[in-house]
């Protein structure tokens, strides 16, 4: 059963902003979170990326705050209240832009800030004064030592993917943020997972939150039909190209496990026709940003991506989900297959599986609980064998136009199931490119602004000089950095 917001009492100002967001009735997670933050209770929410969790914590703390909402020019009437953080400079956007938009017929202020960009305009918003700060731990904590951001009067703190930032090395970070808040506050922590680790953080915290759980967590979304075919990697691509012509796929997203492979797939699959656009943490913000709206405005086709580039991010109606390469964690295969078949939409997600990938496609049977069963992926003869191919870099969009999808690699072709002795590939399937892009032959390098900027937000290094943040750390273990109990 599913209620309508009007239920909730909203004020007016925030009725108005969901009605115009189209928003009929609410979502699970908006259900039961919603209440209990009206409340006043600490939160232990655990939802998937597409649920509806960011109206689930920010419609209720926008409400609790517009007691303050003022039209005052003076910077001290709007200090910071509520504290968003997040793992990524996409999340943390996307996020601020939702609350923006929920907040628009408030008087309530909002900015979002995040590395990789100039310090100096979100310093004077900051400045300014802004009751719901967005933000990424590392530039936080730059502005905490510039003094641009003061937060001893933050009454609301959001932990948002929470698993994913411990994953990254910011759990220190977390901790020196929360030293410098209030007490006494209201903290609400989302999760895609329950790990050790989190329900550690949580217990560190929270104080008698709400455990609030709309999925079984690690379920991947039930309208998403899942494949796994056994290609070989220098199959790969040939094989994409093959799914996409055999659905006749519009667009989709590529996962990749390092930046190195996502730029040089990106670049292969440009000159092989396909509108290509990378999303990776060496790119600048600017590339990013334009990256996605690209994606977003159907002007690119593919975008090749790693997880942490990607995670969460909310681009409607993307129809499959590829794993070019099968994820290392288990938990990403979840997060990654949940891009597509969002809010009951169907999805496809395919997974090429190599030979050494076996015991990752445990780990994900582990995690998914059911067998996986891999499929064999028979390449059509018919078909141009890309590997063949010289370059084609015409910009044609290959099988956008393809109405009819050759039935070969529909699903009920798929024929034998994967042996132990791995894939089947044709004779012709061993053939080499005609033509070799001298890129693929370079070692990778970071574009210079890229280096700066870096891809994702660090784990900051607390006794270091702090500029703008350095790189990510080595994923390490989190349990370790909790107080000892
Ligand atoms: P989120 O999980 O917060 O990133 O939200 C995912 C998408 O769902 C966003 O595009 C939201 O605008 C949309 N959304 C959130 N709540 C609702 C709702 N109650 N009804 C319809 N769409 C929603």
């Amino acid at each position: 059963m599913t209620s309508s917001f009007s239920n909730l009492s909203l004020a007016p100002s925030l009725a108005r902003a969901v009605a115009e967001m189209g928003y009929e009735s609410m979502t699970p997670i908006q259900e039961q979170a919603i209440p209990v933050v009206l409340q006043g209770r600490d939160v232990m929410g655990a939802a998937q990326t597409g649920t509806g969790k960011t109206a689930a914590f920010s419609l209720p703390l926008l409400q609790r705050m517009l007691k303050h909402e003022n039209a005052s020019t003076s910077p001290a009437r709007h200090p910071v209240r509520a504290l968003v953080l997040l793992p990524t400079r996409e999340l943390a956007d996307q996020v601020a832009q939702s609350i923006k938009d929920y907040a628009k017929y408030t008087q309530l202020r909002s900015a979002v800030v995040f590395g990789g960009m100039d310090m100096k305009p979100q310093t004077l918003q900051l400045k300014a004064g802004v009751e719901i700060l967005v933000a990424t731990p590392g530039r936080l904590l730059d502005h905490i030592e510039a003094k641009n951001a003061v937060l001893n009067q933050v009454e609301y703190v959001v932990l948002d993917e929470a698993d994913r930032m411990l994953d990254i090395g910011f759990l220190p970070d977390l901790q020196r943020i929360l030293s410098y808040l209030p007490k006494e506050r209201i903290t609400l922590l989302f999760s895609a997972t329950f790990s050790s680790e989190i329900k550690r953080l949580a217990s560190s915290y929270l104080q008698d939150p709400v455990t609030i759980e709309v999925a079984q967590s690690n379920a991947a979304a039930s309208t998403v039909e899942q494949h796994f075919y056994s290609v070989g990697a220098d199959d790969k691509r040939h094989a994409l190209h093959q799914v996409l012509r055999g659905r006749g796929l519009k667009q989709a997203f590529v996962f990749v496990n390092s930046k190195l492979g996502c730029a040089r797939l990106a670049r292969s699959l440009e000159h092989e026709g396909l509108k290509t656009t990378a999303l990776h943490g060496d790119k600048s913000q600017d590339e990013r940003l334009k990256a996605l709206d690209a994606f977003k405005k159907g002007e690119v086709d593919l975008l090749v991506c790693t997880d942490v580039a990607a995670r969460g991010l909310d681009i409607k109606d993307v129809p499959a989900v590829f794993n070019f390469d099968v994820p290392f964690n288990a938990e990403d295969y979840v997060h990654r297959i949940g891009r597509t078949g969002r809010a009951g939409a169907s999805g496809l997600a395919v997974s090429f599986v190599a030979p050494s990938d076996a015991r990752l496609v445990s780990d994900i049977e582990k995690l998914l609980k059911r067998k996986i069963e891999i499929e064999a992926l028979e390449f059509d003869e018919n078909q141009p064998d890309i590997r063949r191919q010289g370059r084609i870099n015409d910009g044609r969009r290959m099988y956008a136009q393809t109405q009819e999808a050759p039935a070969a690699d529909r699903p009920g072709r798929f024929a034998a199931a994967h042996s132990a002795s791995g894939e089947r590939r044709s004779e012709s399937s061993r053939a080499k490119p005609a033509s070799r892009d001298p890129f693929f032959d370079q070692p990778y390098q970071a574009s210079e602004s890229a280096a700066a900027t870096t891809g994702i937000e660090t784990a900051a290094k607390v006794s270091s000089g702090r500029g703008i943040s350095a790189n990510i750390k080595p994923k390490r273990r989190v349990a370790a950095l909790f107080k000892s109990e």
